[in-house]
């Protein structure tokens, strides 16, 4: 079988690949932030080298949990706090959105240093520039490979929750897709407040004259289009709809329903133009603000 994958990197911290043949695939991946460069590969993988059951991946010890099927070459706590934290990140994720849990596995290859875990890559996907960790999506299973290091704790959570929103929502676009991941990449109890995310946009306000352009964002279809500001405006795009009073709230939660039942649902512009609100200037108070408290912190 052959497999067309068209690869698309940014240096974002935060990148996805994606395949779009008969059998789609997804993968999103995490890069070493702050890198400018973005790369935008396209590959022909031959033979069935992106499927992840058929990889040879280390399983010397399986963990599920939840959700969650660790597989990891480093025995795994099963009360390991962070463990803890990615089962409870489901809930967190349904509650805020009003989406219904599901069951579908969601399978966390976890490599306990950098050089075993690249070491793979290189070996299953010698094209594609290192990356911190990276979420795969088949029609029939989740994956998500990363290794252990100090960061660790927010790769998963972003990745993992790519996992738990793709177990429930079908056809995300890319944005909303990257800014809920960057909403739950925070550690819980912080609301999902991404503050290097509000540092950058303020900085871009002030200094470039930036402005949000929510249609901009709604046109992109392949996270290689993004760059790191638009992972952020993602984010706060995100964030401003879920800490709205209700009648914004519902917009971004009756879409999720609305894609849930359909596979397809009219874009958050559109539903704000219906209700009369010019979103961009409240969202750039929105940050103004934001940036205001969190220097105040
Ligand atoms: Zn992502």
């Amino acid at each position: 079988m052959r497999w067309l994958a068209k690869i698309l990197l940014s240096a974002a911290p935060k990148a996805r690949l994606v395949s779009r043949s008969a059998g789609a695939s997804r993968l999103n991946g995490g890069l070493c932030a702050m890198q400018c460069a973005v790369v935008c590969l396209f590959v022909l993988l031959a033979g069935c080298r992106l499927l992840p059951h058929q990889l040879p991946v280390t399983e010397a010890h399986e963990l599920p949990v939840g959700q969650l099927v660790f597989h990891s070459d480093f025995e795994l706590p099963r009360d390991h706090r962070l463990v803890r934290e990615l089962i409870l990140e489901r809930d967190d994720i349904c509650t805020t959105l009003g989406i219904p849990a599901t069951d579908e596995p969601i399978h966390v290859y976890l490599f306990h240093n950098a050089d075993r875990y690249q070491e793979y890559l290189m070996r299953n996907f010698p094209t594609v520039p290192s990356r911190r960790a990276f979420f795969l999506e088949t029609d029939t299973r989740l994956t998500v490979y990363a290794h252990w290091s100090d960061r660790v704790a927010e790769d998963l959570r972003h990745e993992i929750a790519h996992g738990y929103l793709h177990a429930a929502l079908p056809n995300l676009p890319v944005w909303i897709d990257e800014g809920l991941a960057e909403y739950f990449e925070v550690p819980r109890g912080l609301g999902g407040l991404n503050q290097p995310h509000v540092a950058l946009l303020s900085d871009s306000m002030t200094q470039d004259h930036w402005q949000p352009n929510l249609r901009r964002l709604e046109s992109l279809t392949e996270s290689g289009q993004m760059n790191q500001r638009d992972y952020a405006e993602s984010w706060a795009w995100v964030y401003f709809l879920l800490h709205s009073p209700p009648e914004k709230r519902v917009l971004l939660t009756n879409y999720l329903v609305d894609l849930r039942a359909s596979g397809t649902a009219q874009p958050i512009s559109a539903r704000l133009a219906a209700i009369k609100v010019s979103p961009e200037e409240p969202l750039t108070k929105y940050i103004a603000t934001l940036s205001d408290e969190t220097k105040t912190r």
